[in-house]
């Protein structure tokens, strides 16, 4: 069997290895930053290891493109998987529960959905659409569906586990290119095929961060939920479950660096999610801060790179990053990805060698 070298641990990279590996392949995971605690986790020194920092929850986006519809596909994929891993390990960190959605501007897309349509069109469970008298101030149109989130720090470390105790390999190693793990010694033998699902891929120009602020209260919430803001703002929750509080959010801001997170900013998410939310606030009315987040989504313009690239004549990388804001949500549709571009691969070397052994021996 091959043996396949997977660089990152972040969720799309844990998720391709346990995929990889269940189907038979040897899978070593190097990686700068693992999955720790959210006790113990250095916020500033990992800042640039995005799935920390994800809130993360499964969100309806009816889907108006090509590239949408593919997405979608993804994260049905996703809800799936989530399904099972949450049934046969229910200390894995995931939760299912009802997600809200607000909108105050709906897009003819939102509008235009219908039960039957989010039901047998988009596979979408306990989808329906919320009455006038459900809805916020502000909010023009809104629905309630059955979805998952995640605590990201306990998923993220059992997928890990997960992959350790079925006899995976992991170092910690920080690399310039990914084309030097070719050269390195592993007890499972040379790579034969590496996985880039570094989050932000090597040098690649259509790669931005999308900076995001979050708040992390103690305050429980039954449901998460989404509020589109008419000047493109979002107010959203994450209930994490699993002791992990709750995420109010959240800001989008393309190109932003700054690690520092802001009180203002803190403020006005906190304000405009107890307005939309009332019920998240305790009997006296509070929330209760834990800590404010900086997480860097891992953007790229034209949308996910997932293909499969052969590099120095005969070395093959299949890259798996560029996931913005969609990573959880997406991720075992991209080791899907991941594995099917492998097997495409290996057939193909199959056959190429067959051809030589086959000229060979005329
Ligand atoms: C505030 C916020 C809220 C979010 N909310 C959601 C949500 O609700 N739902 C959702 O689906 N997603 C959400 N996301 C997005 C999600 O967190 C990301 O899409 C996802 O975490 C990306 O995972 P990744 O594995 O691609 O990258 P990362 O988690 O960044 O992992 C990259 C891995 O590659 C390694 N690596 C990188 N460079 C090197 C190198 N040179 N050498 C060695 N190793 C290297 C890193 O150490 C790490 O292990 C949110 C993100 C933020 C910031």
């Amino acid at each position: 069997m091959p043996h396949i070298v997977v660089l990152g641990a972040g969720v799309i990279g844990l998720s391709s290895a346990l995929h990889l590996q269940s189907t038979g392949h040897t899978v070593t995971i190097v990686a700068r930053d693992f999955p720790s605690g959210s006790e113990t986790i250095d916020a500033q020194a990992q800042i640039n290891y995005t799935s920390p920092w994800g809130g993360a929850h499964n969100r309806l986006v009816p889907p108006s493109s090509a590239a949408e519809e593919c997405e979608h596909a993804m994260s049905l994929r996703t809800f799936d998987h989530m399904r099972a891993v949450q049934t046969r390990h229910p200390e894995a960190g995931i939760t299912f529960m009802k997600g809200i959605e607000y909108l105050e501007a709906p897009s003819p897309a939102y509008l235009a959905l219908s039960e039957e349509r989010a039901r047998t069109e988009l596979g979408m469970r306990g989808f329906r659409p919320l009455g006038k008298a459900e809805l916020p101030d502000g909010v023009e149109w809104g629905c309630e569906y059955e979805t998952w989130c995640v605590n990201p720090m306990v998923y993220c470390a059992f997928l890990l586990r997960r992959f350790a105790i079925l006899g995976g390999r992991v170092l910690r190693r920080e690399v310039r290119d990914p084309r030097e793990i070719f050269a390195w010694a592993f007890e499972a033998g040379p790579v034969d095929v590496l996985v880039n699902a570094s989050g932000v891929g090597f040098g690649d120009e259509n790669v931005f961060i999308t900076r995001g602020q979050t708040c992390l209260v103690a305050n429980p919430c039954p449901a998460t939920v989404t509020r589109q803001n008419a000047d493109g703002s979002w107010t959203f929750c994450v209930p994490r479950n699993f002791d992990g509080g709750t995420i109010i959010g959240g800001t989008k801001e393309p190109n932003n660096w700054d690690p520092n997170p802001s009180p203002e900013v803190r403020e006005t998410l906190l304000r405009k999610f107890a307005a939309t939310y009332p019920q998240i606030l305790d009997r006296e009315g509070k929330f209760t801060v834990m800590k404010d987040i900086v997480g860097r989504r891992p953007t790229r313009k034209g949308g996910i790179r997932l293909e499969k690239e052969t590099v120095d004549e005969n070395k093959t990388i299949i890259h798996a990053y560029g996931l913005g804001g969609r990573g959880y949500e997406l991720s075992w549709g991209v080791a899907d990805g991941v594995a099917q571009l492998l097997s495409e691969h290996l057939e193909s070397s199959t056959s190429w060698y067959n051809a030589q052994a086959g000229e060979a021996k005329l």
